[in-house]
């Protein structure tokens, strides 16, 4: 089958032709891949920086944002049937740690994650465990069904909090901040401010429907009477991944307010501790998404009328990869689809 590998210890990734299909074992599906997305785990393993350079063993298929169709069915699966649409969680869990025999599966020590510790959904197919398999329901298109990880990120991340009637600030308007600021926005919060240090992003998210928007240069409290807030803001979505962001939302947040973090900071990143304990703050890290509660939230979300459409700004065919890359790189797309049909 042909997949897209990270063959050498160097930038990029290579289009291999020949590479044996997946064994599928009793417990797993085999998925004819169709659309995948790519996400900024995939641009590290692309770019090769040093996170790349310690976690992927060479070689591996990359990719873990996929929807398909089964196509063949281990021996003691019971419940999937070829022919299926499906997507499915990207992160292998051990079933056998604490907190996967409590439920808690989202909090597995022992979580693989698809396409970085193992083959990946960039290849003609994939074998996943049938446990990681969504059924796509007729109502969901295939290309938003390619996006649904991280959507779940960021459903995940938004929903930590109950946000009705609440000022929220996004700090980080990538992928998954605009589509938080979207969720946000349907189920209910009262001003979502969004920050970002580009411009295009800020327009991305002044067009999604943010009550305002703010280059992160700028001092947030500053601008609380422009916002029409008070005291602060009662929910902070980190989705930027940079230290300044953190402070900056932490020293604009009200007495009490909540922190959902979600990017991934750089090593060294420092906090203003003292500002989280006499403002009473709550910060919770988030990795992931909950297994399965996220799944079922965010597909009746998209039933219910969340549009994913704006999102998905390219598509094209995987063996144009090249561009998806280049686009996402150089802040030119929000989501990109590579068709594998
Ligand atoms: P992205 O890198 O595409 O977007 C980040 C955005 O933050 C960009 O638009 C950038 O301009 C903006 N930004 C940079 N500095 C900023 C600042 N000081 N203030 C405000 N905005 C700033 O990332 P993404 O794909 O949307 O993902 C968001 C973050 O979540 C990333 O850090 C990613 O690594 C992380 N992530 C975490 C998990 C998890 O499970 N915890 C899963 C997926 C992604
Ligand atoms: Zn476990």
């Amino acid at each position: 089958m042909k997949a897209l590998v990270k063959t050498k210890d160097d930038v990029g990734l290579t289009l291999v032709n020949d590479i044996p299909e997946p064994t599928v074992n009793p417990n797993d599906v085999l998925v004819k891949i169709e659309k995948t997305a790519i996400c900024g785990t995939d641009l590290h393993i692309y770019y090769w920086d040093d996170w790349a350079k310690t976690t992927i063993k060479i070689p591996t298929v990359v990719g873990h944002e996929f929807y398909g169709k089964i196509v063949d069915v281990g021996k003691d699966v019971k419940h999937l049937k070829t022919g299926m649409r499906v997507s499915g969680e990207g992160h292998l869990i051990c079933g056998l740690c604490r907190n996967c025999r409590a439920g808690k599966k989202h909090y597995c020590r022992n979580t693989l994650g698809i396409g970085v510790n193992t083959n990946g959904a960039f290849a003609e197919y994939m074998s996943i465990p049938a446990h990681n398999i969504i059924n796509i329901p007729d109502d969901v298109d295939d290309n938003v069904a390619a996006i649904l990880d991280p959507l779940g990120n960021a459903v995940h991340t938004t929903l930590m909090y109950d946000l009705v009637g609440e000022d929220v600030l996004i700090t980080g308007a990538g992928p998954i901040g605009l589509m938080s600021l979207l969720i946000a926005k349907k189920v209910g919060a009262k001003k979502v401010v969004v920050s970002d240090p580009v411009e295009k992003r800020r327009h991305y998210a002044a067009t999604f429907g943010a009550d305002f928007t703010l280059d992160s240069q700028e001092i947030l409290h500053h601008h609380f009477d422009d916002f029409g807030i008070k005291e602060g803001f009662d929910i902070g979505l980190e989705m930027s991944g940079h230290p300044d962001a953190i402070n900056a939302m932490i020293a604009s947040m009200n007495h009490g307010g909540k922190i959902a973090l979600l990017g991934l900071l750089p090593n060294g990143g420092k906090v203003d501790w003292n500002d989280i304990i006499f403002h009473s703050l709550t910060l919770k890290g988030i990795y992931g998404r909950q297994m399965f509660d996220t799944w079922y939230k965010m597909i009746a979300l998209l039933q219910s009328g969340l549009d994913m459409n704006n999102i998905i700004t390219h598509t094209m065919p995987y063996q144009e990869y090249h561009e998806g890359f280049e686009l996402l790189k150089n802040g030119n797309a929000i989501k990109v689809i590579l068709d594998w049909t």
